[in-house]
């Protein structure tokens, strides 16, 4: 089973402008600048302002996740039961 699928980049949102778009001279560097409004904020902030929606987003993802989990037992199961008599699964 592929969850690769269900990954997803969680846009963040600069606190100013709402932009999604930042700039950073390397990944690792401590903050990031916004190319919206130039604001310059650390990773660290901009997570902790964006707190609620990533929140969101991981509920999302985890009910995605067990939508896949319950179709992709169902699917075994018909399977596995496939061809004995008396036995449906809808
Ligand atoms: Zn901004």
């Amino acid at each position: 089973m592929n969850l690769d699928k269900h990954s997803r980049t969680i846009p963040l949102h600069c606190p100013t402008c709402a932009g999604t778009k930042f700039e950073s001279e390397s990944p690792e560097s401590y903050s990031v600048t916004c190319t919206g409004c130039e604001r310059v904020i650390t990773r660290e902030d901009l997570h902790r302002e964006n707190e609620e929606n990533i929140q969101a987003h991981l509920g999302e993802i985890k009910k995605e996740i067990s939508k896949a989990v319950a179709d992709d037992l169902r699917k075994r199961l018909q399977k596995a039961f496939k061809g004995s008599k008396g036995f449906k699964l809808k």
